[in-house]
């Protein structure tokens, strides 16, 4: 940006090439918004924003928390039998 505090020793007619460039590619590839959107339709759009808290389910096998429908992480545990060889894993 040192050319438009005239910090540049480039030659004016190459600045102003420089900048009409800038210009005619910021008409060409930048999207701009038509209009503001407004306070109501920004809190509509965010209203799906919020993070929901994980779930969590004891395992009926060794009792800690898990995640429902996925294998215990402690005990290897899935659906009243042994998925996972923890152990080994770890
Ligand atoms: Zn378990």
């Amino acid at each position: 940006m040192g050319y438009l505090f005239g910090l540049s020793s480039a030659p004016p007619h190459r600045i102003i090439q420089h900048v009409e460039q800038i210009n005619f590619e910021r008409e060409i590839a930048m999207a701009v918004p038509k209009q503001k959107i407004s306070k109501s339709r920004r809190g509509q759009r965010r209203s799906h924003d919020a993070l929901k808290p994980e779930a969590n389910n004891e395992c009926p096998n060794c009792g800690e928390l898990k995640r429902p429908h996925h294998v215990c992480g402690s005990c290897g545990y899935y659906d009243g039998r042994e998925v996972v060889d923890i152990k080994s894993v770890a």
